[in-house]
């Protein structure tokens, strides 16, 4: 389940103990050390002390005065000569102090120093200090420290640093449930969207996350989520407009033909309903042909290979081929193009996209009017236009028009005909030709495409 909060908390806390334990053993034998140093030091001192009274008045008042000094103190002193035979020495259990002598009885010291250090085996730590009467080694003065306070500071060091080890894993425990809930809550909660979304439901709800990556990604999902939607949304209206626009001219083929195979028809009227099968074919031809054109472009399947052709041959052959559709509606059809200059295009998408505008201003103008194609050169681009005096495009939809399957009113499509289409596939074949287009249209007076390319 919680995977990546427990993956993310054992980590941390690994870590966090890790360095905690490391620190906390460095600190822990810093202060145990540098206390012992003290004592060390503090003993060094005391004794050496004993030691230079001793030396500069040598009597047994001295010694009782030494052992007197440390009467009450945690310190036992003990005077010896140089064969460590007992001259002095104060009150108290002796059975250490006895062992520590005949372990060293055997050896000759000449310099102050710390004969005993084990403060963690032995119940003292001892100093040594020979001193000497008229210049000559005479005995020693030892002075031992009980250990008990060490020991004691030690165990309550101990104490105090488990304590802070315990405080710690309680926050850490703590930063650990602030992590899940502010961290991996929400990375879960991405998770589970993701998952409805490759199920199919994009009815997904992230709370807001900020402005941190979380949030951000939580942003991202939330708006591939509303992407899949609107897809999903627009895949089934074009089905449903395609569907539609193949069964318009279908029932018109499929009702016209069954009327042109009755027998009581006269030729002339035969003629006319085979001549709307005919358009009605074409019609659909040309929306099969389109709509595969769409596809494949969505593919970027669709290539634009360029090439450098001449530009009055092409442009008039193109103008011979929609002339008579033009002429039939009673609409004059003007041709503008001042020079000859090379194109650089693919000729078979450039008539594609001058015959979708030409068709569309064929449509979309009553008879008496007149279209014109315009075509010139400018800074090495080349500019088509044209321009109808048709019933033109309302200001609203104006940003609209090049979306797939959009048509300006419902009742207009009914009476023109058309698919939404049309606008589409020319700006998608302009742009892959690096080219741009733009529109200026009044409603009831006209239109004008004008393409760079
Ligand atoms: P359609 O196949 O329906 O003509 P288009 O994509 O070519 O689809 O055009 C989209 C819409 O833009 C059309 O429904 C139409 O209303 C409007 N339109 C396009 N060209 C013209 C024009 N020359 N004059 C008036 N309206 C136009």
């Amino acid at each position: 389940m919680n995977r990546i909060s427990i993956k993310l908390a054992t980590y941390f806390i690994v870590t966090v103990l890790i360095m905690e334990s490391l620190l906390m053993v460095y600190l822990h034998q810093t202060i145990v050390h540098s206390r012992i140093d003290e004592e060390y030091s503090q003993l060094m001192s005391k004794g050496s002390n004993h030691r230079e009274v001793l030396e500069d008045n040598f009597s047994d008042d001295t010694m009782r005065h030494i052992v007197l000094m440390e009467y009450g103190s945690e310190r036992r002193v003990v005077i010896a000569d140089e064969q460590f035979n007992v001259i002095i020495r104060s009150e108290g259990e002796t059975k250490t102090v006895d062992t520590l002598l005949n372990r060293i009885s055997s050896q000759e010291f000449t310099e102050d120093q710390v004969i005993e250090k084990n403060w963690k085996g032995e119940d003292f730590i001892a100093s040594l200090h020979p001193y000497k009467l008229n210049g000559e080694h005479a005995g020693y003065v030892i002075l031992f420290q009980s250990t008990d306070t060490i020991q004691s500071l030690v165990k309550k060091l101990n104490f105090h640093f488990m304590l802070a080890g315990l405080a710690s894993l309680i926050i850490l425990c703590l930063v650990y449930i602030i992590l899940s809930r502010f961290l991996t809550a929400p990375l879960i909660r991405m998770k589970e969207a993701t998952e409805k979304l490759s199920r199919g439901d994009f009815n997904v709800k992230l709370p807001s996350q900020g402005k941190d990556e979380l949030g951000d990604l939580s942003v991202a999902i939330q708006k591939l989520a509303s992407d899949l939607e609107r897809v999903k949304k627009e895949r089934i209206e074009f089905l449903a407009s395609i569907s539609h626009e193949l069964r318009t001219p279908l029932t018109y083929l499929s009702g016209y033909s069954k009327v042109a195979m009755r027998p009581e028809l006269t030729e002339e009227d035969r003629q006319k309903y085979l001549a709307i099968i005919d358009e009605e074919s074409i019609r659909l031809t040309e929306l099969v042909k389109n709509l595969f054109d769409l596809a494949k472009m969505n593919e970027t399947s669709f290539t634009v290979s360029k090439q450098a052709f001449q530009s009055m041959p092409f442009f008039s052959h193109l103008y011979k081929r929609m002339l008579p559709s033009f002429n039939i509606k009673g609409i004059q059809l003007e041709m503008k193009s001042l020079e000859n200059f090379e194109v650089c295009a693919d000729p078979l998408r450039l008539e594609q996209i001058v015959m979708n505008l030409l068709d569309n201003a064929l449509k979309y103008s009553p008879t008496g009017t007149t279209t014109s194609l315009e075509i010139e050169q400018k800074n090495d681009k080349t500019v088509i236009r044209v321009t109808d005096q048709g019933i033109g495009i309302p200001k609203t939809d104006m940003e609209n028009i090049f979306e797939r399957l959009f048509r300006v009113e419902k009742s207009r499509s009914r009476e023109y005909g058309g698919s939404g289409l049309g606008l589409s596939i020319v700006k998608e074949l302009v742009e892959a030709h690096g080219g741009s287009i733009e529109v200026k249209s009044e409603l009831g007076k006209g239109s004008q495409f004008t393409i760079m390319i």
